[in-house]
């Protein structure tokens, strides 16, 4: 269907870890209106984490009639949808009923360390990295849906396995938008399950028999800028093209342009993810960082693949909300900003944010958050200026392994999310890297990344290249005076992070 003039608008749906959102852009990729609803975090163990997928899918309703109630923005002159979510976090339903049978598997949650560490054991490891490009570990879905389906074997033995879908949250949510039409996932997200053969791009076998699930699971596996049908009439009042489905990272780096060979950027959510565009031919890291799909095009029956590595941050975002939520020593995440200002430096305290394990470039499971150099002086400030600087230490980390594994040094470091408002931890991350750090003015590149690509589908906009170049720049932030000190500071925390490794069997 082309795209009429009454149409003037391109809707994101933006399902994150905290929170579920959908927001309207307009002609010249300007933000017209958003709405937001902040997502329940179940923790039943230590270490585990799940949400709630009939509450996802109810909040991703509920923003989408918000949104268009607040801007009078009529559902027929939305030209078509971008859907964009967390990634890993996975769940199983009945087909026939629509209901989940457990909660979904967050990808923060540990559950299935140690069966990742008995496959590790059993040597698994090297084959899983070649065929997936992933490390072997929980965060990843494969574990999680094979813990899902032991749960609903031993728990629920009435459920018939032949009526039994699995799904990343894209999927879940594509499935109960189309009116539970199409069960597909797009490759950037498939690229996260570990079950996906990256020569293939689809559900590699021998890894569905290692994990024990049953391929008729699976959804199928389509280019991340083509066509996942339509939204239900039932919904809005009116069927509106799905046209583009993303991983939330990947979605970021389509925003901000990154489609040239060694263009990347850093995403500052729950977790911290740097990626690096790749181009069209696979790149193997050798120091411990993850080749994935950066997204697929259709192109009328010639589908094209862009790689990319990533170092992916398990929590950094997620501390902050630790601080307010379990430690209740702040009671928002801004005002981390005022309480790091307080003080000239952490007076010696080192903050190991491990509290779901260590992504890259450690790769550890076993290792647990800690505070160390804690003396009678210290003070809430400098512990809430610890835990900001230590986002800051990972980044720096993970630059540090891209600059190993690439001919040109990393200059310029270009970000977004949530956490990347503050201020202070963007000064300092500019001290620590000794490079600048660019912050463009509409910090949700998620969102825009998946309504870019769904308009560009459906030929709402043209060109890609106008597009992301239009988006604006916020603020540049300098290596100050200070970056000798915060880059001596960063040798201190790499002690403090190896006293926290291996801390748990
Ligand atoms: P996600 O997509 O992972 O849900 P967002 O990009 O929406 O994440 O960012 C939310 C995260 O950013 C939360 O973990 C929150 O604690 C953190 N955050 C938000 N604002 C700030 C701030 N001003 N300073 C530090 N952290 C912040």
């Amino acid at each position: 269907m082309p795209v009429t003039n009454k149409q003037k608008y391109v809707l994101a749906l933006d399902l994150g870890t905290t929170g579920n959102r959908a927001i309207l852009f307009d002609k010249n990729g300007e933000l017209v209106g958003q709405s937001y609803g902040e997502l329940m975090q179940y923790y039943p163990h230590p270490g585990w984490l799940e949400h709630d997928p009939l509450e996802i899918w109810h909040d991703t309703r509920s923003c989408m009639e918000q949104v268009l109630r607040s801007t009078g923005v009529s559902p027929q002159e939305i030209a078509a949808t971008g859907l964009t979510v967390q990634r890993e976090t996975c769940l199983l339903w009945d087909k026939t009923t629509g209901e989940p049978l457990h909660k979904a598997i967050v990808w923060q949650d540990r559950r299935t360390a140690q069966k990742c560490r008995e496959l590790s054991e059993k040597g698994y490891a090297e084959k899983i990295q070649e065929t997936t490009g992933l490390v072997l570990d929980a965060y990843f879905s494969a574990s999680k849906l094979a813990w899902l389906l032991d749960w609903v074997k031993q728990n629920k033995p009435e459920v018939n396995l032949d009526h039994v879908l699995a799904g990343t949250i894209d999927t879940w949510i594509l499935w109960n938008l189309t009116g539970r039409r199409v069960h597909a996932t797009d490759q950037s997200n498939a690229s996260r399950t570990m079950l996906m053969n990256l020569g293939t791009h689809d559900w590699d076998p021998e890894l569905l028999d290692l994990f024990t699930i049953p391929r008729h699971f699976m959804p199928e596996i389509r280019p991340s800028l083509g066509d996942f049908g339509t939204i239900d009439e039932e919904i809005l009042g009116t069927e509106i093209p799905i046209r583009a489905i993303f991983g939330d990272q990947q979605a970021a780096l389509y925003a901000h342009g990154c489609n040239q060979k060694g263009m990347l950027k850093c995403t500052y959510g729950t977790g911290c993810f740097l990626i690096s565009q790749s181009g069209q031919e696979l790149t193997r890291s050798r120091n411990q960082l993850l080749s994935t799909v950066a997204w697929s095009e259709a192109n009328g029956g010639k589908p094209t693949t862009n790689y990319a590595l990533e170092g992916a941050m398990f929590t950094t975002g997620a501390c902050i909300q630790w601080l307010r939520d379990g430690l209740k020593l702040i009671k928002s995440a801004p005002e981390t900003e005022i309480l790091a200002r307080e003080v000239e430096n952490t007076d010696g305290v080192y903050f190991v944010p491990a509290l779901s394990g260590l992504g890259a470039p450690h790769w550890d499971m076993s290792a647990r958050g800690a505070f160390v150099g804690i003396t009678g002086g210290v003070q809430r400030e400098h512990m809430v200026r610890a835990v900001l600087e230590s986002i800051a230490f990972q980044v720096k980390e993970v630059v540090d392994a891209m600059n190993k594994d690439s001919e040109t040094p990393i200059s310029l470091l270009k970000v977004d999310g949530g956490a990347s408002q503050n201020n202070f931890l963007m000064e300092f991350q500019a001290d620590v890297l000794g490079i600048p750090v660019e912050r463009p003015a509409i910090l949700d590149a998620t969102a825009q990344g998946a309504a870019f690509g769904a308009g560009l589908a459906v030929g709402f906009w043209d060109d890609y290249e106008e597009l992301v170049g239009k988006r604006k720049r916020d603020r540049s932030f300098i290596p100050s005076k200070n970056q000798k000190q915060a880059q001596e500071d960063f040798l201190m925390w790499q002690k403090a992070v190896s006293r926290a490794k291996n801390w748990v069997e």
